[in-house]
Formats: C-alpha cells, structure tokens, sequence
C-alpha cells in the first residue's frame, strides 16, 4: 500500500542533509550505468518494503508495504509498479505510480538487506536519470565500513590470514576513502565504481570471518600530507621496480614511486610466466577488435617486435609488421586481445618460425601493494602496519574521522 506521510517526508529531508553533511561516513557504489533510461527494469526486494524518496520538491516520500517493487524508465521519468501479493493475509492489488523527480532513493522499512535484480546488498538504492534524460545511475549507499567488509571477499582472498585481511582492508578503505574525497569535489553523483577499474564489488556475503580485519582496522587509512593515499595494489609485482616507470607521473602520487624491488612474492606461480602465440592466430584475435581497419590492410603478421619499453621493463608498444605494411600498437590492446595471455606489460618478446614466446613478470600494474608479496610477509611476522610502509613509503596511518 502506498501511503503519503508528511513525518516522514521531514524525517527523510533532515536524513538527506545530514547525510551531504557528513558523507565521509557512507559511500556511494555506482552498480549500473544504462545510456538508455526506456530500458531500464529493475526488480528491487525488501521483506518489509520500502519508504521511496523523490528528490524533488514537488514529490514527498511515500511508504511502499508491498516487499516487491518493479521500477521501469519512462521517457525521463520513473514508473514504480507493484506485483499483487498477500501481505498478512490482506490482499494488496498491483499498483503504479509515475514520478518525475530527476532521483528517487529507495530504502528497506525495516533494517535489512535489499535485494536488487537478485543480488543482495546492504543500505539503499538511488536511481538518477542524468539532465539529458539519456543515461540512468544505478547506485547503492551503504556505509564505508561495510563496503570494506563486502569488498575484501573481490579483491582479496577469504582464506588469507587475517593479518594480510587487515593489510587489504586498510587499502581498500583508503582507496575508497580517496575516490569520496574526489566525487565530493567533483559533485559527482557517485563515488566510486564496482569494477576492477576501483574496486570488486558485488553486494554481501557471508564470510563472517572478514569482520574481524574490518573490526580491527577500523577508520584507518593510510594519507600524504594529510589526504587519503591513492593505494593501488595488484596481484604479484614480479620484482619490478616501481620509480623506473617512465609513463606514471609519480609528482601526484611519490609513495607509488617505490625505489627498492619486491621480492617476496617470488614463489607465487606468475611471478615469472611465459605465453606461445601463433601469428595466425594474433592476427585473427587483432581482426576480430575495432583494430580490424588498421590490421587488415597490413595483412597476415610475419613478425611481432617491441619497439618501447622502459627501464623498468614495461613494454609501451609493439610493432606489427604484416606481409602489406606495418603498425604501431599499444602493448595494452594486444594485451585485451590475448585474454589471460599477457598477465602483465613487463615482459620480452622472441619469434621462432610463426610462434610467438613472451616471458613475462607479475600479474597486474606492478604499482603500490603486491598482494603475493604481502601474503608472504606476514608468514615472515611482518604486521599490517610494517606491511603498508613497506608497499607505500611516505605515507603514514591515519583516522578517516580526523581528516578534514
Ligand atoms: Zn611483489
């Protein structure tokens, strides 16, 4: 039953500023981005339904008992259907309801997770149609620390040792701290994104062991000259040596610009690896991607060199010299086309007859914290602590809470 209620349209009003107030204390996850609002169909459960907020001063809040709420875009607009169901034994028919606000925010009734599209997340959804009307934000607020929590099961391993949890947590929440920070200067209508572009994020979990790392950890974060540190953090490095990479700008960021090379994750299986490939078989992958106009007036591919490379082994770009011509490509859009092929920029390159051997080193960008490594330092007693200096030199710890 949808139910008009003036208490808590204040309530919700006051909710709102204070949470802009103090929006270090929740994040902000982007789930979705969909450049055609017409398509958008969302199927959203709470098992006690919902208070839906309009972000508008011409709508007020309203109560949703129903748990099922099916929300369509309509010409710039949100259409709020419910299914007919019994609740209590009443029976609740199927009701609609159209509403022009630009955002509508969606909260459970009650405490409990809420169900989008059958994933379950903690907090509440807001959906905002950009002023054009031409893209829809599918957006989940939660609080930060139960993001770190979500989070470590994507980007860490749950059967690691609970000291190297702590190592990732205070990363994560650093990470995530940092793109806050951002997204309020930019006025941005999320902070951070769910994808390995920032940070693995798909909702709750129920690997309970991970609170302890967040319980411990908790409001930490690791800063530069007073800010949340930019804490990238890969895989394995391979023993690369950071400050040689000559395409990262390290003025923004000098605790990413690590002097000394890591060797503790040595015994992890991609810290050294190798890949064959067929120049038949690169060439079909490079035609089969939007290099197709460029490749295919090159012909087949007799002979694939590194023609740029860094002292610290990054490979920049490659030649393709093909039975017709030749091209220049960037290492990365080989890399997309080989798939799980390349782990890494950081490798070398030889040809024997029509195959192809890269011996590489690593996996991931080789910058900030190596996560092999990491793992191996705390079976050799180095603390949480110890462990982020280490990987982020420079930097200190701090409370999130304390900075300004
Ligand atoms: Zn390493």
């Amino acid at each position: 039953m949808i139910i008009m209620h003036a208490a808590i349209f204040y309530f919700f009003v006051f909710f709102i500023q204070g949470a802009s107030a103090n929006s270090l204390a929740e994040i902000r996850v982007l789930l979705d981005k969909v450049e055609a609002p017409n398509k958008m169909h969302l199927t959203i459960h709470a098992p006690d339904g919902f208070i839906i907020i309009p972000h508008s001063k011409k709508s007020k809040p309203f109560l949703e008992e129903h748990p099922c709420l099916l929300i369509e875009g309509q010409n710039g607009s949100f259409l709020l259907h419910t299914k007919p169901s019994l609740i209590s034994n009443k029976k609740i028919p199927k009701q609609s309801v159209l509403s022009n606000a630009q955002t509508i925010t969606i909260t459970p009734r009650k405490k409990s997770p809420i169900t989008i599209n059958d994933k379950q997340y903690y907090g509440n959804c807001t959906i905002h149609i950009d002023k054009h009307k031409k893209s829809y934000y599918l957006i989940n607020t939660l609080p930060l620390e139960e993001y770190v929590y979500s989070v470590l099961l994507y980007e860490s391993y749950a059967h690691w040792p609970n000291e190297m949890q702590k190592v990732q947590a205070v990363a994560t929440r650093t990470f995530a701290a940092r793109c806050m920070n951002e997204a309020k200067n930019k006025q941005a209508v999320y902070d951070i994104k769910n994808n390995i572009f920032h940070q693995r994020y798909d909702g709750t979990h129920n690997y309970d062991h991970l609170r302890q790392a967040i319980e411990e950890t908790k409001d930490l974060i690791i800063t530069h000259e007073n800010r949340a540190a930019l804490t990238m953090f890969d895989a394995c490095c391979g023993g690369i040596i950071p400050s040689k990479l000559d395409t990262i700008d390290f003025s923004k960021a000098p605790y990413l610009k690590r002097s000394y090379r890591c060797t503790f994750c040595k015994n992890f299986s991609l810290y050294r690896w190798k890949y064959n490939c067929s120049l038949h078989d690169l060439t079909q992958s490079l035609l089969a991607t939007s290099l197709k106009s460029k490749v295919r007036p090159c012909g087949p591919l007799k002979k694939l060199q590194v023609i740029d490379h860094d002292a610290a082994g990054s490979v920049n770009y490659l030649e393709y010299r093909g039975r017709a011509g030749n091209i220049k490509l960037a290492t990365h859009k080989i890399k997309n086309c080989l798939g799980n092929g390349l782990r890494s920029k950081f490798f070398t390159l030889k040809q024997k007859g029509d195959i192809l051997t890269f011996k590489g080193k690593g996996f991931g960008h080789g910058l900030g914290l190596c996560q092999h490594g990491a793992r191996a330092m705390v079976n050799k007693n180095y603390d949480y602590k110890k462990i982020l200096a280490y990987y982020f030199p420079k930097t200190k710890l701090s409370l999130l809470s304390k900075i300004k």
